[in-house]
């Protein structure tokens, strides 16, 4: 009983008769009121004038006659009008009903995970707002359940090299195709540090992905972050016979986590150094322009193809597959790290062969200081 009175349909009807039964009380009441004094008045009139023909007690006989009639006409006519209320009540709750009842449909069709579905909105501008948000909502469902099955599949495809090098070396150790060599124990402990990486570069990218990364902001010369940055990395340089060229810099006054700066200087410097040959050249340059400070990283070495450029911040990206190198997921956490800063990575180049250059772009501080 309490589910009837709180469903929206008996809510409308009822509401429905209300207006009805307001009216037609009042029809009533009104009718009942009104109409002795007016047939009444109308009776002295016309006994003024036809007095003779008529006697008084006739014309109060027709008088009462009259007004019981015209009150079971009243009665009869307020009956009807009722129960062709209560119709239209029921009609048109039910017209208003089927949109909800459809977006009711279409929204435990998501809850059982069917992305796909899409409500044709309403003629109702309130509703056809609320079929709006449901159809938003089931694209921004449709896209990370996307998202997520993209990544089980590329995780799952990632893990399959190494832990088949690795299978293959057991096997081959235990059938005694290879001899127990320190070479295989030391090409599985490779597979098993790239699966490792690779777990680890996962974790970091779940957790950027997310904005999950817990940034220290704080003031900072993002000048200083590359140039330690470089200095750190240079005797790797030194050992690949790479020239790293540091271009003296302004201020670069951000507000950033100093780490999480270095962590992308680490990799894009360092993916320099990993894709320029021996006698190729990496210079750092750093600049103000209009709000915004600008690193730029620019190699001599392999260069990217126009389609390249588009995919290398995609995680697990990697130009050359066999070639020995890291997960390919590197530039997407850097990438996130610079973005979750306000910023953003970008890539130029002029071709394979013709070397790159990534630039990281940073919001200025506010009130920036010297230099600047
Ligand atoms: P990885 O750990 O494989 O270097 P990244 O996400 O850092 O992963 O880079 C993705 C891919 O982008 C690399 O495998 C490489 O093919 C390409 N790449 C990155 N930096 C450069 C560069 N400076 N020159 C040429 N190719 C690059």
């Amino acid at each position: 009983m309490r589910n009837l009175f709180n469903s929206l349909r008996t809510r409308l009807v009822l509401s429905h008769v209300a207006v009805v039964a307001g009216g037609v009380t009042t029809f009533l009441i009104a009718g009942n009121r009104l109409a002795p004094v007016l047939v009444d008045s109308h009776f002295r009139q016309m006994e003024s004038l036809a007095g003779s023909m008529m006697g008084h007690s006739q014309i109060v006989d027709l008088e009462q006659g009259i007004l019981v009639g015209f009150s079971r006409a009243l009665l009869i006519a307020a009956a009807a009008s009722t129960l062709v209320a209560l119709l239209a009540a029921a009609i048109g709750s039910a017209r208003l009903l089927r949109p909800i009842e459809v977006i009711r449909t279409a929204t435990r069709r998501l809850a059982d995970g069917n992305y796909s579905v899409r409500i044709t909105p309403p003629r109702e501008s309130e509703l056809a707002a609320l079929a709006d948000d449901v159809n938003t909502l089931a694209s921004a469902l449709q896209d990370t359940e996307a998202r997520r099955m993209r990544l089980v599949s590329e995780v799952a495809h990632e893990l399959r090299t190494p832990l088949a090098t690795i299978k293959g070396y057991m096997e081959g150790l235990v059938d005694g195709v290879f001899p127990s060599t320190t070479e295989i124990f030391v090409a599985t402990a490779r597979e098993a540090g790239r699966l490792e990486r690779l777990a680890d570069d996962l974790s970091e990218l779940s957790r950027s992905e997310e904005n999950r990364l817990g940034l220290e902001i704080r003031r900072l010369n993002l000048a200083m972050v590359a140039v330690e940055t470089a200095e750190r990395l240079h005797p790797q340089f030194d050992d690949s016979g790479v020239a790293l060229k540091v271009q003296p810099m302004p201020v670069l006054e951000v507000d950033a986590d100093q780490d999480r700066m270095a962590q992308v200087f680490t990799n894009i410097i360092g993916n320099a150094l990993t894709y320029t040959p021996e006698g190729g050249r990496v210079s750092i340059l750093g600049e103000v322009k209009g709000g915004e400070v600008l690193v730029t990283v620019t190699d001599t070495g392999r260069g990217l193809t126009p389609d390249q450029l588009h995919a290398v911040f995609e995680r697990f990206f990697r130009a050359d597959r066999s070639l020995p190198g890291g997960t390919g997921i590197g530039l997407t956490i850097a990438r996130n790290i610079v973005r979750q800063h306000g910023g953003d990575v970008t890539v130029t180049s002029a071709g394979l062969g013709e070397g790159s250059t990534f630039t990281v772009t940073i919001p200025r501080s506010p009130v920036s200081g010297a230099g600047s």
